[in-house]
């Protein structure tokens, strides 16, 4: 399957070409945890799974890190403002994300990397800056000097002094130049804050994803790098400078995607407007797959306008595709189900969902028409395979259409898949993975028990 996808860095949708086809690594930019997720934030992580989804299809093996910045002022402020220690507020939000984001369907990372996990290659990637001549310290801080990196812009394609503008960063005395970026601050005595080089301080907000990706997936060229729009300026461009010149000009990154922003009924969302959506109020009121469905409903680089109207034409859309499904329970899908060509296509060119869940519509269609038996046991196995690819008709037909949202909203196959790679984890003795993936279940409803060198899983009472 020969996927498309457009790149930011060149404007134009270009055929995907990883550089190891055995080992495909895509990076995004994941949230900071503070506080609720809100149905903008939401919506790169149900885009990027489809991606995820559509490479595992198409390639062996695809490396998938999202991060978690669990150190930043507003974690900092959240923290001062309860009295507790930073960490009491990442995890209890972190969690949370990683309960909201699973009902919504989207699948583990195969890495969640930490900040405060990643202090010492966020020191050894600044070191190595600043020994290049890229960074330089001054009064506790070290800055990246923008001047340094000629290809500075190339993602934003934005003229020098719009840059700095946008940038809205301090022109602080200490700066050689007005572009130039933080990429370590000094800590007072009531932060967090780590031993470096350049005193007891804490790192800059974009040298954590070049570090993290770094460790995790390079140093080579990384695939795909994702992201909201908003953070093509500045996080991006500065997370393309600091990985090329810590990496002697090598190529970071070959392709960016960037998804459009969340509109709620045609208004920005902001605090002000009193309109900001979160996904775990969403998810008292719809089933985390119709809100996934509407997020899907609109291209990923468009504006998506969020709307009452939007959501519940979402659920009446999984009822119908239910009640297709549900009316083939006396056939059995083939053994192995692949997605019809037409499906595939959609999604393969630049990620069309709004056109692959019109072929997933087509199939139900025919599947309403069909009486030949094997014609019927060959859609039902296309339906699910299709609906596997957007994260949707994995849930028992029937549990659907009573109303009943499965408590886990989790499928089966989904389970046994985390066990399977659980066990993975556990022959290499990885444990840290191990329990990732039993934390991860229990979050999300399931528990194991292991005995005798298997597991069983269970709902949670
Ligand atoms: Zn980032």
């Amino acid at each position: 399957m020969q996927i498309y996808l457009y790149n930011t860095l060149t404007r134009q949708k270009e055929a995907f070409t990883p550089r190891d086809p055995q080992r495909v690594t895509l990076y995004v930019c994941g949230p900071t945890v503070y506080n609720f997720a809100h149905i903008g934030n939401a919506r790169p992580v149900v885009v990027f799974d489809t991606l995820y989804r559509l490479l595992q299809r198409a390639y062996p093996n695809v490396v998938y890190v999202r991060n978690v910045t669990d150190v930043d002022d507003k974690i900092n402020a959240a923290a001062q403002a309860e009295n507790v220690p930073i960490g009491t507020i990442t995890e209890r939000y972190y969690e949370v994300y990683r309960a909201d984001m699973a009902a919504l369907g989207a699948l583990p990372p195969s890495m969640e990397p930490k900040v405060t996990q990643h202090i010492a290659a966020i020191v050894s990637m600044i070191e190595r800056l600043i020994a290049n001549g890229h960074a330089y310290e001054a009064e506790g801080h070290v800055l990246f000097n923008v001047p340094s990196f000629a290809a500075y812009g190339q993602l934003s394609r934005r003229a020098r002094d719009e840059m700095i503008a946008g940038a809205r960063v301090d022109v602080a005395p200490y700066k050689r130049d007005p572009a130039d970026f933080v990429l370590w601050k000094p800590s007072p005595p009531d932060l967090p804050g780590w031993d470096s080089p350049w005193g007891r301080g804490r790192p800059g907000w974009h040298i954590e994803c070049s570090a993290m990706i770094e460790r995790n997936l390079g140093p080579d060229t990384i695939d795909i790098h994702g992201g909201g729009h908003d953070l093509i300026f500045p996080h991006h461009e500065n997370e393309i400078a600091q990985s090329t010149c810590a990496h002697g000009g090598r190529l970071f990154c070959r392709y960016w995607m960037h998804n459009g922003f969340v509109n709620v009924d045609a208004e920005k969302m902001s605090k002000s407007l009193g309109n900001v959506l979160l996904v775990h109020d969403l998810l008292q009121t719809a089933p985390g797959e119709a809100i996934r469905l509407a997020l899907l409903s609109a291209h990923y680089r468009q504006p998506l306008d969020w709307t009452d109207a939007g959501l519940k034409d979402a659920k009446a859309q999984l009822d119908r595709l239910y009640r297709a499904l549900d009316a083939l329970k006396d056939v059995e899908a083939p053994a192995a189900p692949a997605a019809p060509a037409a499906f595939l296509a959609a999604l393969a060119d630049d990620l069309n969902t709004p056109k692959a869940l019109a072929e997933l519509h087509q199939l139900a269609n025919a599947a309403n028409k069909a009486t030949d038996t094997a014609e019927r046991a060959r859609l039902k196995g296309e339906l699910l395979a299709a609906g596997w690819l957007l994260g949707l008709l994995q849930q028992d037909p029937s549990v659907w259409l009573k109303g009943e949202v499965a408590k886990a909203a989790i499928a089966p196959e989904e389970i046994e898949g985390l066990i399977a790679r659980r066990h993975a984890a556990r022959a290499r003795k990885d444990w840290a993975e191990s329990d990732r993936i039993r934390d991860e279940l229990a979050a999300r409803g399931i528990l194991l028990e292991d005995k005798a060198g298997q597991t069983t899983w269970r709902v949670a009472s």
